[in-house]
């Protein structure tokens, strides 16, 4: 390359980053939301296609093997003020009966228009996947397992309950459609911090008798999960929970991270102890009792008393591309790799819709280099390239360049270091990865947005 190339690609990134400057974009849209922004509705046959374009060059590598399979329930028996998942109090049991229709319309689409589909994982969500009944669980499982969704032996398939719902037939049914393991949602023991988070319906006897009834079915994989500091919580009360939890001689234990969110205005405060102390706590006291195996991310602390087969396999639903996830049901949000990503929603008339944006893989590794500058996060050239056959420093020679001039970038032979001041600006500069016509189509959004229209489908890409 030139020097007057050079230069000319440099002031085109220039001028793409003042473009983003004066947009003033929230931060969030380049760290992974972009297709947020740029969704529109969708036609089923159009997500069908991509996916059976997705399947054949799977089946020819030309596409990533990663393909996840996951099933959102959307349903709770009432909202946990804490909670930042998507789901709703279903207005009666009709609704519940109208999913489970729904699911199964889809998947017989779906195995008509596309076959049995192989897997790699399976997770099953919410919501409350427990709030579904027996019987609405045998024509689930029929219809998903038995027909659609295949895996491979001993392949990672969770179901995520609720303790006051579990029951010993819907453990049953889960268990012999190839669950392996089964997550109850535990959260505390104090009675304070249910009570001041929405579960006072949950009590220690209730998840004892849950317990049982998961041990009904040996082949699977039981974790309970905590959640700290949750409000009402003290940091004894959160030591007597861990001591009761593991008592309860669960296979694994998951402490999550409380996050604070805001809920119709209102702040639910976490509890007077920094997550971390909560974390030695677990890790203390599950080490003593036999958890030999742990697992320590920013969000999570996992203990286990062994790993399983599938413990490579991602807790994520969503594994870091190149990978795909088939979602069903309301609000669970699908990749297609390389062709686009959508989520289910609720229109106004009760009927489902795909909403969603179509992008190709060059779009994929712009977007994946977005979220790690969005984080400050270091770029692996090597790993990169694993992941898309692309040296990073060659897809974004001007980008990077640029970003080294003004001293936001260091760009070594193996690593390219990030040098943002703060996470906004870090937002600022991540969309710099996109192209000039991502960032056109995000300029015609915003503006539609700021003049109170509709977004509407342009016929991009
Ligand atoms: S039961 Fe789970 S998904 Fe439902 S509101 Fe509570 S935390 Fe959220």
């Amino acid at each position: 390359m030139d020097s007057n190339q050079k230069g000319s690609g440099r002031a085109k990134v220039a001028r793409r980053f003042r473009r983003i400057h004066r947009l003033a974009l929230p931060g969030e849209v380049f760290a992974g939301d972009a297709t947020r922004w740029m969704e529109q509705e969708l036609a089923g046959r159009e997500i069908l296609d991509w996916w059976r374009s997705l399947l054949s060059e799977r089946l020819t590598g030309a596409s990533p093997q990663p393909l996840s399979f996951y099933l959102h329930v959307p349903f709770c028996r009432s909202r946990c003020r804490y909670c930042q998942f998507d789901s709703l109090v279903p207005a009666d049991e009709g609704a519940l009966e109208t999913f489970v229709g729904d699911m199964e319309e889809e998947a017989r689409c779906f195995l008509e228009a596309l076959g049995p589909v192989s897997t790699t994982t399976v997770a099953v969500g919410g919501g409350t996947p427990s709030l579904l009944t027996e019987a609405h669980w045998e024509r689930l499982t029929r219809a998903l397992f038995e027909g659609l969704v295949h895996r491979p032996a001993g392949a990672y398939f969770s179901v995520e309950m609720n303790p006051d719902t579990t029951t010993a037939g819907k453990v049953a049914i889960l268990a012999a459609a190839g669950a392996n393991r089964l997550s109850l949602g535990v959260q505390s023991l104090s009675e304070d911090a249910l009570r001041k988070s929405g579960r006072s319906y949950q009590d220690l006897a209730g998840l004892e008798r849950a317990v049982r009834d998961v041990r009904t079915a040996p082949s699977l994989h039981l974790n309970l999960d905590l959640l700290a500091p949750l409000a009402g919580e003290t940091f004894g009360s959160f030591r007597e929970g861990v001591e009761g939890v593991l008592a309860l001689d669960p296979d694994a234990v998951t402490l999550y991270r409380y996050q604070s969110v805001i809920r119709g205005g209102q702040r639910l405060e976490p509890g007077l102890f920094a997550f971390e102390a909560a974390s030695r706590e677990l890790i203390e006291a599950g080490e003593a009792a036999g958890y030999g195996f742990r697992l320590e991310t920013r969000t999570a602390t996992i203990l286990m008393r062994r790993a399983p087969e599938w413990a490579d396999s991602r807790y994520e639903h969503h594994p870091d591309t190149p990978a795909s996830v088939m979602a069903f049901g309301p609000f669970g949000e699908s990749h297609v790799y390389g062709h686009g990503l959508y989520r289910t929603v609720f229109r106004d008339d009760g009927g489902m819709a795909h909403r969603g944006t179509r992008v190709s893989r060059e779009w994929e590794c712009r977007s994946y280099a977005a979220r790690l500058v969005a984080r400050m996060q270091p770029i692996d050239r090597v790993d990169f390239e694993r992941r898309f056959g692309r040296d990073p420093g060659d897809l974004f020679r001007d980008e990077f360049g640029f970003l080294e001039e003004v001293g936001r970038m260091e760009l070594g032979k193996e690593t390219i270091r990030p040098l943002f001041r703060d996470a906004a600006e870090a937002g600022l500069y991540a969309g710099l990865m996109f192209d000039d016509e991502t960032i056109e189509h995000l300029a015609r959004l915003q503006a539609s947005r700021e003049h109170g229209r509709l977004n509407t489908d342009d016929g991009r890409r």
